[in-house]
């Protein structure tokens, strides 16, 4: 559990920078308040994935990076699989089979 808590490594840090700069999508001002900056956030974000009702999918997430405004805090996310910093889900070792209950066949 704790690892799901862990900042991004250095050299994840590092990627994540060149991933962001051969896109030319960081240290932009930001969108909102046309003051701040966007900067990495250090530790990495998850996405629920919902249903219209508001209810999660058995834990199923977007793995993200977050971009965080440092004068309003407006956020935008990039998701960490495009951005090659996890594995597709399907590689994961997955938040659905630890959060999925006990409905399922077995
Ligand atoms: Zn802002």
């Amino acid at each position: 559990m704790e690892d799901d808590l862990a900042p991004w490594s250095e050299p994840q840090l590092r990627q994540i920078g060149e991933w962001i700069g051969a896109r030319n999508v960081g240290d932009k001002v930001c969108s909102l308040c046309d003051v701040g900056r966007l900067v990495v956030a250090t530790t990495p974000a998850n996405l629920l994935v919902g249903t219209p009702n508001g209810d999660n999918i058995n834990g199923a997430n977007y793995p993200c990076i977050a971009l965080v405004c440092n004068h309003c805090g407006h956020m935008v996310l990039i998701n960490a699989i495009v951005a090659g910093l996890q594995p597709p889900d399907a590689e994961r070792d997955g938040n659905r089979a630890r959060n999925s209950g006990s409905s399922a066949s077995s």
